[in-house]
């Protein structure tokens, strides 16, 4: 985990290994300090407190959610006190997204010798990704901590004289995303809206709205951009993004052409320039919400996580490459 100043008053903590759940995390350090996304457990969160600290002096007054997934949320109990921000659907959306007590168990069945086997037999994929979670994290003593204030469309904060724009944007990769636009500062933290330098993990939402939303954030002209996974970038960042869901939007839809499953469309087609990126299996996931829209699918129908991570070892191992979530 490292810091990176973005701008004179703008931060990131960034974790660079890049997997599942190595979520961002931004400090405005002005009107008493915003954090921007917590962590996805508590050592990390004490960890990002620790680096932010070494720039503000003090705990910040507000925490801003820019989503419901636990790799953005599962720090906001370190900030007893800060009024915590996020757009309306969030707080309705993490007690049944982000629940810490889920993931927790999952990782102690997968300790558990019979538990284990039934996973390797059945879920194959359950069982390779909760032992990369287990690599990485430790999800006790995770409480929930909802937002206590939240907003409709937009939401703004006047920062010893900064404004900072919170714009709702979702549904495209989830349907509570926001972005965090400080003009002044030529800075967004833009969330799950842009992954670097690993494939995007998206849930709810569609294309066609992840791209325009992509194109809202090149027309702000930012010097700098937060993404919510990966490096920080300029707009490079979202016009590469947006390559990649446009490249693997049109192969989905030659293989969907084609009469082929989205696991066998995902096997089939080539990683192209972004076999280089962190969990290229997750590819998956991008062709299935692809499919979704082909057959006209509800953009918010649910998934079979059990079946998705089954379907990205399957792809991994088709490709011959090592699985990475
Ligand atoms: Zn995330």
């Amino acid at each position: 985990m490292k810091l990176q100043q973005v701008s004179e008053n703008c931060f990131a903590v960034l974790n660079e290994s890049n997997r599942v759940c190595d979520a961002n995390s931004g400090l405005i350090n002005l009107g008493g300090g915003v954090v921007i996304d917590t962590q996805s457990d508590l050592p990390h969160g004490r960890q990002m407190i620790e680096l932010f600290g070494t720039v503000w002096p003090g705990m910040p007054k507000r925490v801003i959610n820019t989503h419901e997934d636990g790799d953005h949320v599962w720090g906001n109990q370190l900030f007893a006190g800060a009024e915590i921000i996020a757009h309306r659907t969030v707080r309705e959306l993490m007690p049944k997204v982000a629940d810490p007590r889920e993931t927790r168990q999952l990782l102690k069945g997968a300790d558990r010798f019979l538990t284990r086997m039934l996973l390797k037999a059945l879920h194959p994929g359950v069982l390779a990704i909760a032992r990369q979670l287990q690599q990485d994290y430790d999800f006790d003593g995770i409480e929930l901590v909802l937002p206590t204030t939240v907003f409709e469309e937009r939401h703004l904060l006047d920062l010893d004289g900064t404004e900072v724009h919170l714009i709702y944007v979702g549904p495209c990769h989830q349907i509570g995303d926001t972005i965090i636009h400080v003009p002044k500062e030529g800075v967004v933290f833009a969330g799950d809206v842009i992954f670097r330098a690993c494939t995007p993990m998206g849930w709810n939402g569609t294309y066609e709205k992840w791209l325009k939303v992509l194109d809202f954030i090149i027309a702000l002209k930012p010097t700098a951009i937060v993404p919510g996974h990966g490096p920080v970038c300029g707009i490079e960042g979202a016009i590469e993004m947006k390559a990649y869901l446009e490249y693997v939007r049109e192969e989905s839809r030659r293989c969907f052409g084609q009469g082929l499953s989205a696991l066998a469309a995902s096997k089939a087609i080539d990683f192209g320039p972004y076999g280089g990126w962190r969990g290229p299996a997750r590819l998956y996931m991008n062709v299935e919400r692809a499919y979704r829209e082909f057959r006209n699918e509800a953009a918010d129908a649910p998934w079979d996580h059990a079946q998705v991570f089954d379907a990205v070892l399957a792809v991994a191992k088709a490709k011959g490459i090592a699985v990475e979530f």
